[in-house]
Parts: structure tokens; C-alpha cells; sequence
């Protein structure tokens, strides 16, 4: 068991290290985030995974 929580342990400091080099979650298009009360959604394109707000994801 020991064993097993070491494990957890290092995936949650891999993610949160992950998560702290994408700055804020805003809309790739226009770059409004959740703080300007946009709904943020993310589409997977070809070169990647981007973030797109209300607005732009359904022009997408
Ligand atoms: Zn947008």
C-alpha cells in the first residue's frame, strides 16, 4: 500500500506542476476566460487542444 500512495502522491505533484504552466483558462480566439463569465470549452484540433469560449467554439 505504502507503495501505491507514492505513486498517487508523485501523479498529483506531476499534475498540479502541469497545471501551473497553463497560466489561465481563457478562449484562444479572443482570450476571455471564465472571470469574464464566458463559458469555456475545450476542442481538441489536429495540433492540439485549445480553449474556446461560447462565442468562438461554435464558430469553430
Ligand atoms: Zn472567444
Amino acid at each position: 500500500m505504502q507503495g501505491v500512495n507514492q505513486t498517487m502522491m508523485h501523479n498529483m505533484q506531476s499534475l498540479s506542476k502541469s497545471q501551473t504552466s497553463v497560466s489561465k483558462i481563457e478562449c484562444y480566439v479572443c482570450g476571455k476566460g471564465l472571470e469574464d463569465g464566458h463559458c469555456i470549452t475545450a476542442k481538441t484540433l489536429p495540433n492540439g487542444t485549445v480553449l474556446f469560449c461560447d462565442v468562438h467554439y461554435s464558430l469553430q
